[in-house]
């Protein structure tokens, strides 16, 4: 699991956006050992819907999303960067004008990549509950 290691601060630089904020590339980070860019989750928008207020551009920390200054409008420039199962922006648009793959489609990730057994490598060993009890200490109501 060592590719899970790579954090967001070692992702490069890679521009600026439209504000003037930082651009990094976050696709070169796998999400749990799988290529950023072999997951098709990203926002798409429904330019019939947008009002162009700029609340998803904006937000998204990411930067997924770039700012099209002739039409007014944000534009997904950057789709590799969104959080794989987030869908934060969808949630905020007022006009309901971005949307995601079905959940079903993360879902299918998670089993099809074992994502279940490797967090729970991650966890076991901070939980409480699996250090060994000194004897004659255990409870059954609290295993
Ligand atoms: S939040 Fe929705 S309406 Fe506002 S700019 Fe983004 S897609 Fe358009
Ligand atoms: S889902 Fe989250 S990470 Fe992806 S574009 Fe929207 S706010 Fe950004």
């Amino acid at each position: 699991m060592e590719d899970m290691k790579m954090s967001g601060d070692e992702a490069p630089i890679i521009g600026k956006d439209a504000l003037g904020r930082p651009v990094k590339d976050l696709s070169v980070i796998p999400w749990w050992g799988v290529d950023r860019k072999d997951i098709e989750w990203y926002p798409k928008i429904n330019y019939d819907r947008c009002a162009g207020c700029g609340i998803c551009f904006i937000t998204c920390g990411r930067r997924v999303f770039d700012w099209d200054k002739e039409k007014g409008k944000p534009v997904v420039a950057r789709p590799y960067n969104c959080m794989v199962g987030c869908s934060t922006c969808a949630m905020l648009c007022p006009c309901d004008a971005i949307e995601f793959p079905p959940k079903e489609y993360i879902k299918k990730l998670v089993v099809e990549n074992n994502i279940v057994r490797k967090a729970f490598e991650i966890t076991k060993p901070l939980s409480k509950k699996n250090e060994k009890k000194p004897e004659g200490t255990e409870s059954k109501f609290n295993p």
